[in-house]
């Protein structure tokens, strides 16, 4: 491949480096399972988690060979389960900016907040980290059609790697689903349907259509290699605060693989030992109008049974029921965190308030961690002098955006005073 001049070459993307993926295990009974062939769930119908010899790695890599990288997610490769370079399916998978909010962190007396902000990844969300790792597995496996159930961004990324890879998709979301999201589905390859129903519901037509239709199941949690694409965010930010890890991480959480993905990263990253004990309080943020995580976390249960009738603006949160439910509370409640709703009320405020104060445009899943940590400061739940990590996961260019209304007539005398 030619690159223009003056743009290194990505050697990530080309150099062979040793990997140590040994075996995958099944979430909840710890059962084995065969790593280089095609999974679902496990036989328990749980997820299955990727293994590494972590000694192995130890000895491979170091933190210096690891900063003379190329700043992209495929760093970390030792970490990650593509064994062969011509298996990437990269479209440029660059580390993304941890964005401070001063003049808010100011006005609440607090700790330092940072924004991982993660709209700046290919298809404009962080849906890319989890989907370039798990396509390119499926490039490996020799996989042919891919079907999915999504609320937009998983299908967006999905659809612009595996058409990337020369794999077949087809994609099922919620009729409600953002226009643009429906649209970059479509124009990137994929056969979309909107479906008169919930994520759940797309996800039980790509269930069932599996023997007939011949597609290998890409849902959520239901192939291996995803958690191991958004697990970067944990790597990704640990390097970045020069090995540390914040005071807490406030997480939109939905199906949740980034935050289980997250946890796991930390435990590699000690195992290595890149980082010690400490560990961020996790907090999974959900919508008020589609909290199963947050009631499972209250009433002490290890489950989140399906929330009805779920609704909410952030639509990458509607998610009423999660495969890896018991991997995220455990992940919650190990790290002594929780778990909390906030209502589309405070998400919109949220979002204009961020936007407005510091010029940064989130999402409505990511306003959703803002008003959570707001909240959580007032009420004592987090310290003023804590150092917290909030998770911007998609552009906020994605969304529909309050119209503005204003508009000038030239032909008409104008009153240069009212702008003054
Ligand atoms: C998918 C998605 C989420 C939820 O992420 P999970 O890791 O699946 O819980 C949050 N926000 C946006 C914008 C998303 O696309």
């Amino acid at each position: 491949m030619t690159q223009p001049s003056g743009i290194p070459h990505d050697l990530n993307l080309t150099e062979a480096r040793p990997t140590f993926v040994t075996h995958l295990e099944c979430a909840m009974t710890g059962e084995i399972y065969e790593a280089d062939t095609p999974h679902n769930l496990s036989r328990v119908g749980r997820p299955l988690l990727v293994r590494y010899d972590l000694d192995g790695v130890r000895k491979a890599l170091d933190k210096a060979a690891l900063t003379a990288r190329p700043q992209d997610l495929w760093r970390y490769r030792e970490l990650l389960p593509v064994r062969r370079t011509e298996d990437i399916v990269s479209l440029g998978e660059n580390a993304t900016p941890l964005i401070p909010l001063p003049r808010l962190s100011e006005k609440l007396g607090s700790g330092e907040i940072l924004v991982k902000e993660e709209g700046r990844l290919p298809t404009g969300s962080f849906k890319a980290r989890g989907l370039v790792m798990a396509v390119s597995m499926a490039k490996a496996f020799g996989i042919r059609h891919i079907a999915m159930p999504t609320n937009g961004n998983a299908g967006a990324a999905l659809s612009a790697y595996a058409t990337r890879a020369g794999i077949r998709t087809t994609v099922f979301c919620p009729e409600d689903t953002p226009e643009v999201n429906i649209s970059e589905i479509a124009i990137q390859g994929s056969d979309v349907y909107r479906v008169n129903g919930l994520i759940d519901d797309c996800g039980k037509i790509v269930g069932q259509g599996k023997e007939e239709a011949g597609w290998f199941d890409f849902s959520t949690l239901k192939e291996p290699y995803r958690i191991e694409g958004k697990k970067t965010m944990g790597l990704e930010l640990a390097e970045q605060l020069g090995w540390e890890v914040p005071d807490a991480i406030f997480y939109p959480t939905g199906g949740g693989t980034g935050l289980i993905g997250m946890w796991k990263a930390f435990d590699e990253l000690e195992k290595i030992g890149f980082i010690g004990s400490k560990r961020p309080r996790m907090i999974a943020v959900q919508a008020e109008g589609c909290a199963p995580i947050v009631r499972a976390y209250e009433a002490g249960e290890e489950h989140a049974p399906r929330w009805e009738d779920a609704q909410t603006i952030a639509w990458g949160v509607r998610v009423p029921q999660a495969v890896g439910d018991f991997l995220i509370l455990r992940a919650v409640r190990e790290s002594n965190g929780y778990a909390m709703a906030v209502s589309d009320r405070e998400i919109t405020q949220g979002l204009a308030e961020v936007a407005q104060t510091e010029g940064l445009l989130l999402c409505p899943e990511g306003a959703a961690t803002w008003a959570a940590y707001k909240r959580s400061l007032a009420e004592g739940r987090i310290g003023k002098h804590e150092r917290v990590m909030l998770f911007n996961c998609a552009t906020g260019l994605k969304y529909p955006l309050p119209r503005a209304e204003q508009s000038l007539d030239r032909h008409q005398p104008i009153d240069y005073a009212r702008f003054g």
